[in-house]
């Protein structure tokens, strides 16, 4: 009889946003009267700006007419897509990235998930703690990690504390490391890595001889010009860095689906092996994708013009905007607050250290609002709660109303 992959049953039981889902499902069940206001995922909600849209339109037009039409693309991404990604996500910022280092993929999350595939077995995997669950769970089963822990643990996985009194710049592992995931701005603390932070650890893994993999998704978000937005801007992060880009949050592309995967060339994950990463990539790319969507390619590059740049900025700035509405409201509360200002995630000290479930469910008893326990990226998210800044204007405004007139702290 045939066997699952044994792993999987180290998974805990639900996704952590599939769990919040099913609880305000069933709050709402409970109290059909009640309108809930969501502060809880990171679904991008404003409609695309026309630039965009005439990029898709093109796209879709274009599989209308016989003389135009495309069917399977490269599968490593349209030449013209990867070639203004190298120039406007990197050269323009005065980093150099080749056009074969550039895999065009359908968004960040498959790619964090799949990137640890091209890693041997036994690879020990560093994560900041806490994390975006992907890159625990896709570790999980692989086999990597070892059995979940009554502690919230896994047994072999090697966790990286962030926590406020440092910035949350994360605790790094004392003993050997072969992967480092890092996301920033970081999901869920919305905490951004600076140049002379991720300097440190690019000599950190350097020295480990190490990967890390840099998950990049909410770069867009970053205003403040002196914080990196790519980890290049670190020169030595092209020896010991991947990093993974998403259309997703720049330019509301969460249904379209688009990303990208950078892989410097001449990066070997060890010395006794004669393919580079960049070809092993390459290898998994052509075998196991046919390509991104070619409609979202012409998206994406139309997202990529100035015009289109521009007018994602304005929806990107929206974003921000509500961020400020959060934090100003549980301020006003006297609750701390950190993150937000270049990030479109709030993250939220509980008072008295309360556990995160609690306070996401006093959060949706008494103001109808649905947060994301902290707890659920990771053991040092216990006692936080993120907020998101995705959301109408409005519907923003009356979780914070609500949360100021009904939450009893
Ligand atoms: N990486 C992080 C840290 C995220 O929070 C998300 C989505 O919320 C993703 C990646 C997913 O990006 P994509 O929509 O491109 O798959």
């Amino acid at each position: 009889m045939v066997k699952i992959n044994p792993y999987y049953l180290d998974l805990p039981n639900t996704y952590l946003f599939s769990e919040v889902g099913r609880r305000a499902r069933e709050y709402q069940a409970r109290n059909p009267g009640v309108r809930l206001l969501r502060l809880g995922v990171g679904n991008t909600t404003e409609p695309l700006p026309p630039t965009v849209i005439a990029g898709l339109h093109r796209g879709v037009d274009r599989l209308a007419g016989a003389a135009t039409y495309t069917g399977y693309g490269d599968d490593l991404g349209d030449a013209r897509l990867r070639q203004r990604i190298a120039e406007v996500k990197y050269r323009a910022r005065g980093v150099e990235v080749a056009v074969d280092e550039v895999f065009i993929s359908d968004g960040a999350k498959p790619d964090t998930a799949n990137i640890q595939t091209i890693f041997s077995q036994d690879a020990l995997v560093a994560v900041q703690d806490p994390a975006y669950p992907v890159y625990v769970d896709t570790n999980v089963t692989a086999g990597r990690t070892g059995k979940l822990l009554p502690s919230g643990l896994y047994e072999r996985l090697l966790y990286m504390p962030c926590r406020a009194e440092d910035d949350f710049f994360p605790a790094l592992p004392r003993g050997p490391v072969d992967l480092i995931y890092l996301c920033s701005p970081n999901n869920p603390t919305g905490a951004v890595l600076t140049r002379d932070q991720l300097g440190r650890i690019v000599e950190f893994a350097l020295e480990k001889g190490a990967v890390i993999l840099y998950d990049a998704a909410y770069e867009c978000f970053i205003q403040d010009p002196s914080l990196p937005r790519s980890i290049y801007e670190v020169p030595d992060a092209r020896r010991c860095a991947i990093e993974l880009g998403t259309f997703s949050k720049e330019a509301g592309f969460t249904g379209v689906r688009l990303g990208w995967t950078v892989v410097p060339k001449g990066m070997a994950a060890d010395a006794a092996n004669a393919r580079s990463l960049n070809e092993l990539w390459n290898r998994r790319t052509t075998t196991f994708f046919n390509g991104a969507s070619n409609v979202a390619q012409e998206g994406g590059l139309a997202a990529l013009t100035p015009e289109g740049q521009a007018e994602n900025r304005r929806v990107i700035d929206h974003y921000l905007g509500n961020a400020a509405v959060i934090r100003e409201g549980l301020e006003s509360l006297g609750l701390t607050v950190h993150g937000g200002a270049n990030a479109p995630y709030l993250w939220l000290r509980t008072p008295g250290g309360m556990p995160s479930w609690s306070f996401f469910e006093k959060m949706l008893e008494e103001a109808h609002v649905v947060s994301t326990p902290g707890v659920g990226f990771g053991p040092s998210g216990e006692g936080y709660m993120r907020l998101s800044a995705f959301g109408h204007r409005a519907d923003v405004e009356a979780a914070v109303d609500s949360l100021r007139a009904n939450l009893r702290i």
